[in-house]
C-alpha cells in the first residue's frame, strides 16, 4: 500500500500537467525525431509541446535530472506512458543521439561533456547523426580512414562518411575517426563534430523505397575542438562498440513495438473470412498465427532483456541476438502483409490505392534495410558466436 500511494499522487500530477501542456490539436501529429522522419517539426504548437516536455524532463523520463531527464523509476514511467496514451499524447523527443549516443556519453564522457551535450538532446532542441560507415568501412568498421589530425587544441578532419541516417537534418555527428594510421583498432578516436560549419558537404542518397533518409558527408578541413573528444585518443573503438550495443538493443526493441498492430485484422480486410470470423484459408491462418505467436514470444524476451540491461548497467553482446530476430520478424511480417494484400500490395503511387496501402509497400521495401543497418545479420552472427557463445576470440 505504501508503494501505491506515491504512484497515485504522481498519476494525478501527470494528468494535471498534461491538461495544462498537451494541446489536443496535436493528436495524431506524432513526428518522432528518428532517422527517416525528415526535418524536425518546428510548428509553434509542436515546439511548445517539446519545450514543455523538456522543462519537466518527460522527454527522457529515465535520465537523471541534472542531464535534462526526470529521474523517474520504471513504475513512474509506466504511469506517465499510460496517462499520455489516454489523452492521445506522445513523446517527440528521441532519435539516434538520444537512443545511442546519450547512454554511451553517460558511460564514457566527462561531467562537463554530459552537462553540455545531454540537456539539448533531452528537450529535443538538437539532433545528432552517426558517423561510422565509410565507403571502405562497413562490416569492417575498424577500417575507418577519415583522418582527424592533431592541431593542438583541436583536430582537423578530412575524409568521407556514408549512409548517415538523418545526416542532412542533424546538428552534430558522433563518430569514429582515425587519429593514428600506424595501428588499426588503437588508431580510432570518438569525436563529436558540429555539422553546421564550413568544410561539411552533405549529399542525400535515395533508397529503393523512394525515401531519402540518409546522406553521404564529405569533410574538408573541418575543425573539432578537443573538448569534443569522448574518452582518450585511440580508445574510440571500445566506445564505438559500446554504442553499437545500444543501437542493436534499440533496433530489436523498436521492431517489437512496430509489430503491435494485429496482422490478422489487417489480413481480414483483404481475404475471405469464414462464419466464425476467422481467415478462411487454413494455411494462411496458420502462417499468421505462427508469426503472431513468435512475435509475442519475442516481445516477452525483449522485455526481459530490457529489465536485465537495467540491472546490469546497459545491454550486452546479446543485443545482437535481439537485432537479428527483430529484423527477421519485421521482414516476415511485411512479407505476409503484402502477400494478403495481393494486387493492393503492389501500388507505388496514384489512384486505386489507399494511403495505408502505399505506405505498406514502401515499408516492405524499407525493411530490406533492417538486416543491414546497425551491422548486418552475418556480422551479428559473428558477434554471437564470439562474444555470446565464446566460440572464437581473435581480438
Ligand atoms: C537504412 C540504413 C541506415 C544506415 N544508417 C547508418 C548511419 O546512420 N550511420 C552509419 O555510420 N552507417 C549507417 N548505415 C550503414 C550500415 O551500418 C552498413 O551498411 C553496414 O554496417 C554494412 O556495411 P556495408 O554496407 O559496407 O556492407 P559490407 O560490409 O560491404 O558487407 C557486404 C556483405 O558482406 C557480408 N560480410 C561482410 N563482412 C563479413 C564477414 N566478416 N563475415 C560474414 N559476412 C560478411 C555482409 O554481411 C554483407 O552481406 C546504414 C545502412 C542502412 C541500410
Amino acid at each position: 500500500m505504501a508503494d501505491v500511494e506515491p504512484l497515485e499522487v504522481f498519476r494525478t500530477e501527470v494528468r494535471d500537467w498534461l491538461a495544462d501542456n498537451f494541446d489536443p490539436a496535436l493528436k495524431g501529429r506524432h513526428s518522432p525525431m528518428g532517422m527517416v522522419d525528415g526535418p524536425t517539426d518546428m510548428s509553434p504548437d509542436m515546439v511548445a509541446w517539446r519545450t514543455a516536455l523538456g522543462e519537466r524532463g518527460f522527454g527522457v523520463p529515465n535520465w537523471p535530472k541534472e542531464y535534462g531527464g526526470a529521474g523517474l523509476s520504471p513504475q513512474e514511467i509506466a504511469v506517465l506512458d499510460d496517462e499520455m496514451r489516454k489523452v492521445g499524447a506522445y513523446n517527440p523527443v528521441g532519435g539516434l543521439a538520444v537512443g545511442m549516443f546519450a547512454p554511451t556519453l553517460m558511460e564514457f564522457g566527462t561531467e562537463e561533456q554530459k552537462l553540455r551535450m545531454l540537456p539539448p538532446l533531452a528537450d529535443g532542441s538538437t539532433r545528432g547523426c552517426q558517423g561510422y560507415s565509410e565507403p571502405g568501412a562497413g562490416s569492417d568498421l575498424a577500417n575507418v580512414q577519415s583522418f582527424a589530425e592533431d592541431k593542438g587544441d583541436h583536430y582537423l578532419i578530412n575524409g568521407q562518411k556514408t549512409w548517415q541516417s538523418g545526416g542532412q537534418w542533424a546538428d552534430f555527428c558522433f563518430g569514429l575517426f582515425r587519429t593514428d594510421k600506424s595501428t588499426k583498432h588503437d588508431g580510432i578516436t570518438f569525436l563529436v563534430v558540429d555539422m553546421d560549419q564550413p568544410g561539411i558537404e552533405r549529399r542525400p542518397i535515395k533508397m529503393i523505397s523512394g525515401l531519402s533518409p540518409f546522406c553521404e558527408t564529405f569533410f574538408t578541413d573541418v575543425k573539432v575542438p578537443k573538448e569534443n573528444r569522448i574518452g582518450e585518443e585511440g580508445k574510440g573503438w571500445t566506445i564505438g562498440k559500446r554504442l553499437l550495443q545500444f543501437e542493436r538493443a534499440g533496433i530489436g526493441g523498436g521492431g517489437a513495438r512496430a509489430m503491435m498492430r494485429s496482422l490478422a485484422d489487417h489480413a481480414k480486410k483483404y481475404v475471405e473470412v469464414n462464419d466464425n470470423g476467422e481467415i478462411a484459408d487454413k494455411e494462411l491462418r496458420l502462417k499468421i498465427i505462427k508469426h503472431e505467436m513468435t512475435v509475442r514470444n519475442f516481445m516477452g524476451t525483449v522485455g526481459r532483456a530490457r529489465r536485465e540491461a537495467r540491472e546490469q548497467g546497459g545491454p550486452s553482446a546479446a543485443s545482437s541476438v535481439l537485432k537479428n530476430i527483430g529484423a527477421k520478424l519485421a521482414q516476415e511480417r511485411t512479407d505476409l502483409m503484402i502477400e494478403v494484400m495481393g494486387m493492393q500490395g503492389l501500388g507505388w503511387e496514384g489512384e486505386g490505392f489507399e494511403p495505408d496501402e502505399l505506405k505498406t509497400t514502401r515499408t516492405w521495401l524499407w525493411n530490406r534495410a533492417v538486416t543491414i543497418y546497425g551491422g548486418s545479420t552475418e556480422i551479428q552472427n559473428n558477434i554471437i558466436s564470439k562474444r555470446v557463445l565464446g566460440m572464437l576470440d581473435h581480438q
